[in-house]
């Protein structure tokens, strides 16, 4: 536990060590830490270190004088948290490591600081004489690579899960020991014996200042498809249909989102047409949804090939996912692959305005709108009588709370899928924060229940973990941070 002396004998030290620039306060540190997640505690200041160096004199200042470290990236963990610390600590960004220190084109490998975004990742792909594909997300594009990696965020397109594609870390820890894993070089080789790249993720028991990462070359041709499933029978037998194609290693991007999620992203809210009624009322949704003839399921994807007669092949074989009550089947025309990465980012912020009764400005963040946004994001087995099991609890869970369900599912690997359920909710009504906490508690419990638990940790949110795993985690920890110098985002209280 800090008391405001160390607190204070520390700030005069980073300030000398990391120069003031570096030591966030005041106003500034508020901005910081905005969030769309109702959560406490805030944290006392923010460091942004210059290089790793400065990262290494930051924790050992804070060891010195007893003060907890939150390590974030780029902090814009948006419906998790943000930059938010779990308990009481002095948030530790690493947003000036901003180096791309390599990119290698004819090994597919990149090795990048822990501040770099996706945005310039983007150009540094762009810029490649070999064409790859664009790594990002559905979130923001300034987000950090290696922050979401971490996290194990979910990657829009082809390559969803990027913590998959870690080549190696390089992780300053507790102690101020600098350790690459594995050692020799970035993309030097396998691990020989145990891998420890995965207990750096989701953990923080070290601070990752720099990732190598896979890059994917791009295809020679994609062709995107889009068409629409009737109801959740429909969705039962597609999502069948898919595990098999999936489970045989087809190269393709699919996803499948909900009627409210189409709504959510094209908004506004339709206060007028509701009479200010909320949440939507059944009669206004199903009309809404009569655009695209009434359908409750979009599923979105796109096929990638190296030859015309790959994709003929590939296309012929999407034909399975036709089930009855699949309708408007539509294919796109194929485009080169590098086209990908031409594509502008865009990205999946605009549901955030929703519930709010006015446009939302141009290049406006999430943070900027009156509104708050949680995620419930268990991962599921891929089988379709789970997958509309799970839909029904988070419409059921949300109507309760006079919210809404969007749903995105990401289906991964044809084994399991990630469902994200997104709630908005308008923080000008008195009690929305704690009414979208308790939904966010009823349908994690219901889900958990299930054995359907989060794919990612919250901020203030349960780790549902299991018990053995636990353990082990909390003497990795010992082992690593016998202090407690760094919080860990399972951590609580203050
Ligand atoms: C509308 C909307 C859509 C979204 N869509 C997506 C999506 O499609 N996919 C997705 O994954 N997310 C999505 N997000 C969530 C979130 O905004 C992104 O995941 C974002 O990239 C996370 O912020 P960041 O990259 O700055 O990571 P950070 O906030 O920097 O890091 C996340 C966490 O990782 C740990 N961490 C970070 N850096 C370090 C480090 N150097 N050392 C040790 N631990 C560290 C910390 O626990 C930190 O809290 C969305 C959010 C919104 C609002």
């Amino acid at each position: 536990m800090m008391d405001a002396a160390s607190l204070e004998r520390a700030l005069a030290a980073w300030r000398e060590a990391l120069g003031p620039e570096a030591v966030v306060t005041g106003e500034a540190l508020r901005h910081l830490q905005r969030t769309l997640r109702p959560v406490e505690p805030e944290a006392c200041a923010a460091l942004r270190p210059a290089d790793t160096e400065g990262v290494r004199a930051a924790l050992a200042i804070a060891a010195a004088h007893g003060v907890t470290l939150h390590p974030v990236s780029r902090g814009l963990n948006w419906g998790y948290g943000a930059a938010r610390p779990p308990r009481t600590a002095v948030i530790l960004s690493m947003e000036r490591l901003d180096r791309i220190r390599n990119l290698d084109e004819d090994l597919a490998w990149v090795e990048l600081e822990a501040g770099v975004r996706f945005c310039d990742l983007d150009e540094a792909l762009r810029a490649c004489a070999r064409d790859f594909l664009p790594v990002r997300t559905g979130g923001p594009a300034t987000g950090s690579v290696v922050g979401n990696t971490l996290v194990r965020g979910l990657g829009a397109g082809r390559v969803m899960d990027r913590a998959a594609e870690v080549l190696g870390l390089e992780v300053l820890l507790a102690d101020g020991r600098l350790v690459r894993i594995p050692g020799g070089g970035p993309a030097g080789r396998a691990p020989l014996g145990p891998d420890l790249r995965g207990v750096f993720f989701q953990g923080a028991l070290g601070v990752v200042t720099a990732m190598t990462l896979k890059v994917t070359p791009a295809p020679a041709l994609v062709r995107p498809f889009q068409f629409r499933l009737r109801d959740d029978a429909a969705l039962v037998r597609f999502v069948d249909a898919l595990r098999p194609l999936q489970q045989s290693g087809v190269r393709m991007a699919i996803r499948a989102i909900n009627d409210l999620h189409e709504l959510m992203m094209r908004g506004p809210y339709p206060f007028a047409d509701a009479r200010r009624e909320t949440p939507l009322p059944p009669r206004l949704r199903a009309a809404l949804a009569r655009r695209w003839g009434g359908a409750r399921w979009a599923i979105l994807g796109e096929l990638h090939a190296d030859s015309e007669g790959e994709l003929a092949a590939l296309e012929e074989r999407m034909e399975i996912l036709m089930v009855e009550g699949a309708e408007r089947f539509r294919w796109l025309e194929p485009v080169p692959g590098r086209a990908l990465l031409e594509r502008s980012l865009r990205d999946g912020l605009a549901m955030v305005w929703w519930r709010h009764d006015g446009a939302r400005a141009p290049d406006a963040l999430p943070v900027d709108a009156p509104n708050g946004l949680v995620w419930v994001a268990p991962v599921l087995p891929h089988r379709g009588a789970d997958v509309a099991e799970a839909s029904r609890l988070a419409e059921a869970v949300a109507a309760a709370h006079a919210l809404e369900a969007s749903i995105s599912l990401r289906f991964v690997d044809g084994r399991v899928l990630i469902a994200i359920i997104g709630l908005v909710f308008d923080r000008a009504v008195e009690g929305a924060d704690a009414n979208a906490l308790a939904a966010h508690g009823a349908l994690s419990g219901a889900l958990a229940a299930k054995g359907w638990t989060p794919y990612r940790p919250a901020v203030g949110a349960s780790s549902f973990r299991d018990a053995d795993e636990h353990d082990l985690t909390d003497e990795l920890r010992r082992a690593l941070d016998p202090v407690g110098l760094l919080a860990r985002s399972t951590d609580r209280g203050p």
